[in-house]
């Protein structure tokens, strides 16, 4: 009885030492003595299955948080290397695909490419459709862009309406080959709350070389974007080192002319506008030049682009306005047998987007006792046309103040004459590039005559500007035009030089 209850006590012994190195399923069938030592087997096992259960439930919960936390870390990685608005990489984890394509070239193959793109115009449809339209317009570019790379590419957004592509292994003829057909696939309209909306892009590509840094790739796809954007935009230009200068120029500019509008650097000339029967001078167009202390003499072209860009345009239009009104209060006494003599401004279109525009001109001509009849404001055709309803309603603003408004450059956009109609001006400036084949090209004289009289037909004056030669004002006299401005009848020259010429008419 003795050995066998030893013999029981040694397996119970067993039983525990087997629990405790963590096997909770070990058990110990009771004998049936129903003794003591009986009543303690029953009294481990049930404590076992017990034990077993508990460690059960606790292993499953321990598996569901880390299930969660896998699932909240994956979260919190998209979070870090998603745009959310899009879904497409970020600037972080673009710059992680970069050095991954460049480690890949060094090891044998094609570098890759990097394609910098910015919407033309998003900023319109922001203004004007408000935000929700604008994130629509930006989750619609990132499909189209997604449609056009390959699955090895990756399609960033940097903020706002950048985009970044980095495609490895690309030579360069495969980079513009994409870009086209990106540019391409943002050429079909959008419809975002029932409007069609364009979003047409400008892209600037860099190739990778050996040993180039994200950094320096991000920058200079920037800087050719930026050149693409300057030359005509909706274009993909691939990076140069000669646009770097270009850059920098740009930058010396904007860092410069905000001193020069206020230190008296800028000088307005002013181009006489003629009768085209008498050769008298029925008005003059006001245009700017930049007397820079080191550099010369720096014309409207280079300054006038980085003026709009840069915001300085507003600045450099008051004074342009205020140097003008003021000249013409001075020329008054010799115009008084000149009714139609006007100053003509160039109006950027970064001016007549802004409020206010209409009123500090009307302040102007009050504070010199200027008439608003002596006043004519030109705005380019082109720039008119890019700048679809902010561009018309700003110019119906201009109306009231009563001064004149013309279409400047005509014939270089593609506007017809049933929209000139639709606008609120009374004069149309043909640009030069119609005029200077007409001596020679019979089809081109027919042109600008079709135009002089389609522009007359609907009631609208003409001014050709451009006029180079006496041959050409004797043939634009014989085709019925009436007004000329250009190099026949004066370069653009200074107030005195123009008080002279007044002074001799009158
Ligand atoms: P625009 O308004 O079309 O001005 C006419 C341009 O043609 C002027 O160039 C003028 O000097 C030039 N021009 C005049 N006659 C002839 C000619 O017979 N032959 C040739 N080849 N050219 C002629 P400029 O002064 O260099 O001005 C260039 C542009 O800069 C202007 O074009 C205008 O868009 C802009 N601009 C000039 N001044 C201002 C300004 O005060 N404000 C703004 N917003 N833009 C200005
Ligand atoms: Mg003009
Ligand atoms: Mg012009």
């Amino acid at each position: 009885m003795a050995d066998q209850s030893d013999a029981r006590l040694d397996q119970l012994v067993d039983l525990i030492v087997e629990l405790a190195s963590g096997n909770l399923s070990a058990r110990l069938e009771p004998s049936g003595v129903r003794d003591q030592i009986d009543a303690v087997i029953t009294g481990i096992n049930l404590l076992a299955e017990e034990l077993q259960d508990v460690y059960g439930d606790l292993e499953s919960r321990v598996e569901e948080r880390t299930r969660m936390l896998k699932q909240a870390q994956a979260e919190l990685e998209r979070l870090a290397l998603r745009d959310p608005l899009t879904g497409l990489a970020n600037r972080s984890l673009l710059g992680d695909r970069i050095a991954q394509a460049v480690a890949w070239a060094e090891r044998g193959a094609e570098p890759p490419a990097v394609l910098l793109l910015d919407l033309d115009g998003f900023k319109t449809i922001n203004d004007s459709l408000g935000h929700t339209a604008g994130d629509a317009v930006l989750v619609e570019v990132a499909r189209r862009l997604t449609s056009v790379m390959r699955s090895m590419d990756t399609v960033a957004r940097l903020g706002g309406d950048e985009f970044a592509v980095v495609m490895p292994d690309t030579t360069a003829e495969q980079a513009l080959q994409v870009a086209a057909e990106a540019l391409e696939v943002l050429k079909e309209p959008l419809t975002v709350h029932g409007r069609s909306v364009w979003a047409l892009a400008s892209i600037g590509i860099r190739m990778a070389e050996t040993g180039d840094t994200t950094d320096t790739l991000i920058r200079d796809a920037d800087t050719a974007m930026y050149e693409a954007k300057t030359n005509g935009r909706g274009r993909a230009l691939l990076y140069q080192p000669a646009m770097h200068h270009a850059v920098q120029r740009r930058l010396r500019v904007v860092s410069e002319l905000g001193n020069a509008i206020h230190n008296g650097q800028l000088r307005l000339t002013y181009q006489p506008i003629v009768r085209l029967d008498t050769e008298l001078i029925a008005g003059v167009e006001g245009l700017v030049r930049w007397h820079h202390p080191h550099r010369g003499l720096i014309m409207p072209n280079e300054f006038i682009p980085v003026a709009e860009d840069s915001g300085l345009i507003i600045d450099l239009g008051h004074w342009v306005s205020e140097t003008a009104i003021s000249q013409i209060a001075e020329w008054e006494p010799l115009l008084v047998d000149n009714d139609e003599f006007r100053v003509h401004l160039n109006v950027s279109p970064v001016e007549l987007r802004r409020p206010g525009l209409s009123d500090h001109l009307r302040a102007t001509l009050d504070l010199h006792a200027v008439s608003n009849r002596r006043l004519a404001l030109e705005i380019s055709e082109t720039a008119l046309m890019s700048e679809d309803v902010g561009g018309l309603e700003a110019l119906r603003g201009l109306e009231s103040l009563g001064t004149s408004l013309e279409i400047d450059d005509f014939g270089t956009g593609y506007s017809s004459i049933a929209y000139l109609r639709r606008l609120p001006i009374d004069t149309v400036k043909l640009d030069r590039s119609l005029v200077t084949d007409i001596t020679t090209d019979p089809g081109q004289r027919r042109f600008i005559g079709a135009v002089l009289n389609l522009v007359q037909s609907v009631g609208l004056d003409a001014v050709v500007e451009g006029v180079e030669t006496k041959a050409q004002a004797q043939l634009l006299r014989e085709l019925g035009c009436t007004h000329a401005q250009g190099h026949a009848f004066g370069r653009p020259m200074s107030a005195a030089k123009l008080t002279d010429r007044l002074v001799a008419q009158a």
